[in-house]
């Protein structure tokens, strides 16, 4: 049995996002110590805020849209690779020598890469300040996971995309339909197999959304996850069986 993983940064106001996009407010509508009897809260925030999905439409004109993603591709058996700190792109020659030495699966079709984006997160907490120099994936290592056949790849970054060139690599993978799951919070979650639960809210017409992304390692099967004990003290959560987490190919 395996315990699922929280991959998903907390949405604090201090919550760096991309240069020249908005910082998330809260804003109380309504508090306890107000005497208003109950708490109520507006959010005002970028859809790319902390963990979040691009759908294809981010890059695409007539991509999918968010609210149209299958649940199929946003849950079932995914593979995390351990990036090493001193690999500084996701390009195709690393993803050749990755996949020679039998740490990329032919057969993938969710792949979530752990880099050095991850250090320093501690509990998904992530106060900035917005760094440029983070790890990602390049136009040639787009196209080699597109010629792979994936249908998602997440990474730990703000973008999937190095900041050197945002715009390629996301033509690549949206282009072919491939799912971008960025901003994760990869520091706890065990490299190798595994079954990701990620799901952006279902925003009608939206290019994107934040997200909730979980990880069940070493759980290739989906009886193997335990969400009856999910850590903590919840009780009764339902029937591992009654996830069906076939892949979508
Ligand atoms: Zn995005």
């Amino acid at each position: 049995m395996t315990r699922p993983i929280d991959l998903t940064r907390r949405i604090t106001t201090d919550l760096p996002v991309w240069p020249g996009d908005l910082p998330p407010v809260i804003t109380p509508v309504a508090t306890h110590d107000a005497g208003d009897g109950y708490a109520l809260s507006h959010l005002s925030a970028t859809l790319h805020l902390g963990t979040h999905i691009d759908a294809p439409r981010h890059f695409i004109p007539d991509g999918a849209t968010v609210d149209a993603l299958p649940l199929a591709v946003l849950i079932g058996p995914a593979f995390v690779v351990d990036v090493p700190d001193d690999v500084r792109a996701i390009d195709a020659p690393y993803l050749e020598r990755l996949a020679a030495a039998g740490g990329l699966p032919a057969d993938a079709v969710r792949i979530l890469f752990r880099t050095r984006n991850s250090a320093g997160l501690v509990d998904g907490r992530d106060e900035g300040p917005f760094r440029r120099d983070f790890v990602a994936v390049t136009a040639g290592g787009a196209r080699y996971l597109v010629a792979l056949g994936v249908r998602l790849v997440g990474i730990d970054g703000p973008s999937i995309a190095p900041w050197d060139d945002t715009d390629t690599p996301h033509v690549v993978l949206l282009g072919a339909g491939v799912v971008a799951v960025e901003g994760l919070a990869m520091a706890e979650a065990p490299p190798g197999h595994g079954v990701l639960v990620c799901l952006p809210l279902r925003i009608e017409g939206a290019e994107g959304a934040p997200a909730r992304a979980v990880w069940f390692a070493d759980a290739a099967d989906p009886g193997a996850i335990d969400i009856a004990h999910p850590g903590g003290d919840a009780r009764s959560v339902g029937a591992a069986g009654a996830i069906d987490v076939d892949p979508p190919r």
